[in-house]
């Protein structure tokens, strides 16, 4: 079927394909086929291992005849699984159009990204306007469920490879009422925490025989509920939250052995996962512990904090502005996204579609804001390229 426009019909070649993560079920091979005739060199990297399964990528990059910037755009070709097919009044894999919009799983998130990048790539090629610097892609089909062997894994390879970046984009939906009007620029970092207080176990009747942990568990409770900070210039008040207080006692009659208090900590640039551990240690210092003795752990990884500086970002801002004719919103909200992978090579911006409608049934696009963000981004990567020169 061809739907009359270059970026519906790469979409729809996109949509066709039911990958729902780890199964590419020929994604990358729709954008490799887009990509190639544009001159990119593309490469086909399975990773494995790091206790998850094993996960097809995209590495393509291609280089103009002049010196300029290395642009990287990142996204994903996996999907959600689709839930009650029955449930969709289109089919989640058919690209289904109707009332100006294309129905599918992966329509936002995040295919459309996809589609209207490699569009505007094509059409810059055919303008014979991306002669400068290098533009290369990181497409990953595990974004969505593990994210072991995705973007994580790419860019370790990338840099292996010798390949040093600019400045990044990641095409996961970032817009609010229009496309373009906001942009994410960073995340606040987190990690799960946990305090193991051992007292001593003991008959009720007789405490002085024993220690008991909950009081101390209580005193280390308040104290870690104080404010960390009262926020930074882009982002909200770093957050502690005790999630548990857990002795695992079901009598009435026993002094608990230990205890064991759970916390998960968002924090914004003010910190870092060490900055924060010393902090949390400092306030288990300050509470009295009698006989008891405790001690912290973190449990599972850090995912640290990340910004976009104001000066890397101002390229891309000025793009967005000529485009639109409005400077767009800076957010550092929302869940986690592969950004926090490449945030540690170059500074990374999420530009893309509106958010509405992901993850849920019948998630379609407006073709329209579709052909908006092909020309938003024909409009970041020329002016990128170009070194922020307008
Ligand atoms: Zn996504």
């Amino acid at each position: 079927m061809d739907t009359g426009s270059d970026v519906t019909d790469l979409l729809a070649r996109l949509v066709r394909c039911a990958s729902v993560t780890p199964v590419s079920d020929g994604a990358l091979d729709v954008v490799e086929s887009a990509l190639v005739p544009l001159g990119f060199a593309c490469e086909r990297l399975t990773f494995s291992g790091g206790g998850s399964y094993p996960v097809e990528n995209l590495f393509a990059t291609r280089e103009g005849s002049r010196p300029g910037p290395h642009l990287l755009f990142a996204g994903h070709t996996d999907v959600v699984p689709p839930g009650d097919e029955g449930a969709w009044t289109h089919p989640p894999f058919a690209a289904a159009i109707a009332d100006g919009r294309m129905f599918g799983r992966g329509t936002v998130d995040m295919k459309s990204g996809i589609a209207a990048f490699c569009t505007a790539l094509a059409r810059l090629v055919a303008e014979g306007q991306l002669d400068r610097g290098r533009v290369s892609l990181a497409i990953t089909n595990d974004e969505e469920a593990d994210a072991v062997n995705g973007t994580a894994r790419l860019m370790e390879w990338a840099k292996a490879q010798g390949h040093r970046f600019d400045f990044a984009v990641v095409g996961e939906p970032s817009s609010r009422e229009s496309v373009g009007d906001s942009i994410k620029i960073g995340r606040r970092g987190s990690f799960t925490g946990r305090v193991i207080v051992e007292g001593i176990q003991g008959h009720v009747a007789y405490p002085e025989r024993a220690a008991n942990p909950l009081p101390v568990l209580a005193a280390i409770a308040t104290a870690l509920d104080a404010p960390l900070d009262t926020g930074s210039a882009h982002f909200p008040p770093s957050n502690l939250e005790i999630v548990s207080i857990d002795v695992g006692n079901p009598v009435s009659n026993v002094i608990p052995a230990r205890g064991t208090l759970v916390f998960n900590v968002r924090f914004n640039d003010r910190w870092t996962g060490e900055t924060l551990a010393e902090e949390i240690e400092r306030r288990l210092a300050s509470v009295p512990q009698g006989r008891c003795r405790s001690r912290f752990e973190i449990a599972g990884a850090v995912s640290r904090c990340f910004l976009c500086p104001a000066e890397d970002a101002a390229p891309l801002l000025a793009a967005i502005t000529a485009e639109t004719g409005h400077m767009p919103e800076l957010s550092t909200g929302g869940g986690t996204s592969d950004a926090r992978f490449i945030a540690p090579y170059c500074p990374v911006s999420e530009l893309g579609l509106r958010g509405e409608g992901m993850h849920q049934v019948d998630e379609s696009v407006p073709l329209a804001d579709l052909e908006r963000l092909t020309r938003l981004y024909a409009r970041v990567i020329d002016h990128i390229l170009a070194g922020g020169r307008p």
